[in-house]
């Protein structure tokens, strides 16, 4: 049966070979990553791990003996340099030519510096890989002082992480509230307070200019002139799709590699899952990256089941969740284009939710400790569910009322 090479060994890679081998697929299957880690989950590195609760140990998605047991070969250090789509391989770093019938792309994204001067002083990091966590960690002293740059879902929890540790934080961010891009105004503000009351500090509409140090970072310049003391600085500004392979080898791209429903790219023998790929959702009538585990998982369990001919399955409503301090944060659907915000739930009672409709119809979902109204709001979501607003926030009525 058919050859498929995996490159990158990330969330979505080290998914799709465990879901072809649960799904009976018997071919040989190749899985290439350029760490030295067999697939591992993220999300805990700037949460319970780089707190102290979790060891490393927990993080993998797979014993490390699995990729042997079930005929994986798990090829790690190794970087994919080239793809060369007329003779179907890949080349590998010591120039070794690859054979592939079937090609996944899973390469993941990249974190964004910001690029001002003094970046590359010591205790400067960024948050992407066990590497970068455990740099960040062994750098953490109680007492240090750390600045957070980008309030984004990473700054956001390294700062409850830092605090925990018993670091202080500073977050500097260039727009007016914390995760512009990613969350709504009530949910931003709720949670900037939260900090507040954990310690943390913010610095909002304010753009950094230098670092500067004696090897180490001692201090952070911002653009109106003001100088800050730190110890630890933390890049957190966002990231870019791991693309350029696709890209050279003439694949499409855009803001990732373009693929379809069925995570296929402009190549029918090529597929791109995880980060990296610009997919479509039908639910909005969009293309987008997604930069979350859910959707890792959903464009791995797709490709195999399609690879094992089995029927692809659903489009899952998009949805991603964080952790800060004691808040379970959840949220699903896009807010595009939505005309109505409902509250549900009083914020000072640290469990809420609020719901974005667009005329009449529930897009999307942020919930904080609300597990029922992310799960039923999520299902309202897929089902094009309109509902009375005034029903919505009716604390009396339970979700599964208001939802019939
Ligand atoms: P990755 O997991 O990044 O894997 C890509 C892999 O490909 C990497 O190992 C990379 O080294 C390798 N690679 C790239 N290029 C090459 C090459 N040329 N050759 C060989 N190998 C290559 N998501 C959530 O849903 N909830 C959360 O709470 C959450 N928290 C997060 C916290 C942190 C600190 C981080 C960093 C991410 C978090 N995420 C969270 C996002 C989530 O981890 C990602 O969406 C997920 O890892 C994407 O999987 P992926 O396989 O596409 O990419």
């Amino acid at each position: 049966s058919s050859r498929v090479m995996i490159i990158g060994a990330g969330h979505a890679g080290g998914s799709v070979a465990a879901f072809l081998r649960q799904f009976g697929f018997a071919g040989p299957i190749t899985l290439i990553g350029e760490e030295s880690a067999a697939p591992y989950q993220r999300p805990p590195l700037s949460k319970a791990w780089l707190s102290g609760d979790t060891d490393l140990e927990t993080l993998f998605l797979r014993p490390n003996d699995w990729y042997a047991d079930n005929d994986v070969n798990l090829r790690l250090d190794t970087v994919v340099r080239s793809i060369d789509r007329e003779k179907n391989t890949i080349e590998i770093d010591d120039g070794d030519g690859l054979a592939y019938d079937v090609l996944i792309i899973a390469t993941g994204a990249s974190p964004r510096w910001t690029g001002v001067e003094g970046e590359q002083l010591d205790n400067i990091f960024s948050l992407r890989t066990v590497k970068d966590a455990e740099l960040l960690k062994s750098a953490i002293n109680p007492g240090s002082q750390a600045v957070l740059i980008g309030a984004g879902y990473i700054g956001l929890e390294v700062a409850a992480s830092l605090r925990k540790a018993g670091v202080d934080a500073l977050v500097i961010e260039r727009e007016a509230r914390s995760l512009a891009r990613v969350a709504s105004a009530p949910i931003a503000t709720f949670l900037e307070q939260y900090h507040k009351d954990h310690g943390v500090e913010f610095l909002l509409e304010h753009e950094i200019a230098k670092f500067q140090g004696n090897g180490k970072v001692e201090k952070l310049h911002l653009k109106n002139g003001s100088v800050i003391d730190c110890d630890i600085a933390v890049v957190g500004i966002g990231v870019l799709p791991n693309d350029g392979l696709a890209r050279e080898s003439g694949l499409a791209c855009e803001n990732g590699i373009i693929v379809d429903e069925n995570a296929r790219t402009s190549d029918p023998s090529i597929y791109a899952i995880g980060d990296v790929s610009f997919r479509p959702l039908p639910h909005y009538d969009c293309a987008f990256r997604l930069e979350s585990v859910p959707n890792a998982l959903e464009q791995a369990r797709g490709v195999a089941a399609i690879l094992c001919g089995r029927p692809a399955p659903a489009i899952e409503i998009p949805w991603f969740w964080s952790d800060q301090y004691d808040l379970k944060i959840q949220i699903a659907g896009l807010t595009l284009e939505c005309d109505e915000t409902v509250l549900r739930g009083d914020p000072a009672s640290h469990k809420f939710a609020v719901f974005h409709l667009r005329k009449g119809v529930i897009r999307a979902v942020e919930a904080i400790n609300a597990a029922p109204e992310f799960m039923m709001g999520k299902k309202l979501i897929g089902k094009e569910a309109s509902i009375d607003p005034e029903k919505l926030a009716d604390v009396s009525l339970s979700m599964k009322e208001i939802a019939g």
